[in-house]
């Protein structure tokens, strides 16, 4: 089911963000990218989870090159639709990493494009990584930005995130989460359940599965229980709260939420 909402979506996805969110998503995606610093420390080896069409996977890569001049870290944008990964590689072909691009990689015949691929493009389902295309131990850095809460089973996703992590690989999760103060969560609400539904219509034709992405925020746990998560999972967290230290941090009062665990 979410494999066709999001063929039905993958072309206007990225419009459909940023109308949806009047931008912000932009605005969050820049603060959980450079709040991880990707390339701090030397190139490291990503793996970006429901990875969609790479907004993630581009930032860690601009992060990298303009804050630490490397231009050897790489991601593996994953996920489990083909149509969004296809959106990812048109868009990084007009992009300054044209020409270290891998697609399809793995999974598709030939990944020849560049001999040390920055970015490759891979279709895999979150839940079940293959051993042979994801060998445990392997990535400094996972993310998943507004995809985990699509997937079906929450625990074998960060089962799989723990293996493919090297120990002291930092988990990173960006995801809608909740909102604590009544006023706001109201407002929100409305905008929600009234706005996003038909905006998806008018501007995707496509009421269904907007309604159903907003639905999915609703189900997801709240950020103590998802911290709880990670913690039974394997990952150290920080302290149970919110906030510097803390296992998570709110954005705008929690209408997103930054979750990170390191492995031990
Ligand atoms: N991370 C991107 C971003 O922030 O723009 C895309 C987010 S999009 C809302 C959610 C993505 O999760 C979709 O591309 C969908 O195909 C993917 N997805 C859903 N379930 C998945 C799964 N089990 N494994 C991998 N990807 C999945």
């Amino acid at each position: 089911m979410v494999k066709g909402v999001f063929n039905s979506v993958a072309s206007s996805y990225d419009v459909m963000n940023d109308a949806m969110s009047m931008g912000v998503h932009r605005l969050w995606k820049d603060d959980y990218v450079s709040s991880l610093k990707p390339g701090r420390k030397g190139p490291i080896r990503c793996i970006d989870l429901a990875g969609g069409t790479g907004d993630i996977a581009l930032r860690i890569l601009d992060h990298a090159r303009e804050q630490y001049a490397d231009r050897e870290t790489t991601v593996d944008v994953v996920d489990i639709n083909a149509e969004m990964l296809k959106e990812g590689y048109r868009r990084f072909k007009k992009t300054m990493y044209h020409n270290s691009l891998s697609f399809p990689s793995h999974t598709y015949a030939p990944s020849h494009e560049s001999l040390a691929p920055q970015v490759s493009f891979i279709e895999s389902n979150a839940q079940a990584l293959p051993e042979e295309t994801f060998p445990s131990n392997t990535y400094d850095l996972y993310t998943i930005a507004f995809g985990i809460r699509n997937c079906t089973s929450v625990p074998d996703v960060l089962k799989e995130a723990y293996r493919v992590l090297k120990p002291g690989g930092t988990f990173a999760c960006l995801e809608f989460s909740q909102v604590n103060n009544p006023l706001l969560n109201m407002i929100y609400d409305q905008y929600s359940f009234s706005v996003i539904p038909i905006m998806g219509s008018i501007l995707a034709g496509d009421r269904e599965s907007y309604q159903y992405l907003v639905e999915s925020i609703r189900k997801f746990p709240t950020q103590p229980n998802f911290a709880q998560m990670i913690q039974d999972a394997g990952f150290s967290t920080g302290r149970m709260h919110e906030g510097k230290g803390g296992a998570w941090r709110d954005l705008w009062g929690g209408i997103a939420c930054i979750h990170t665990g390191v492995k031990l």
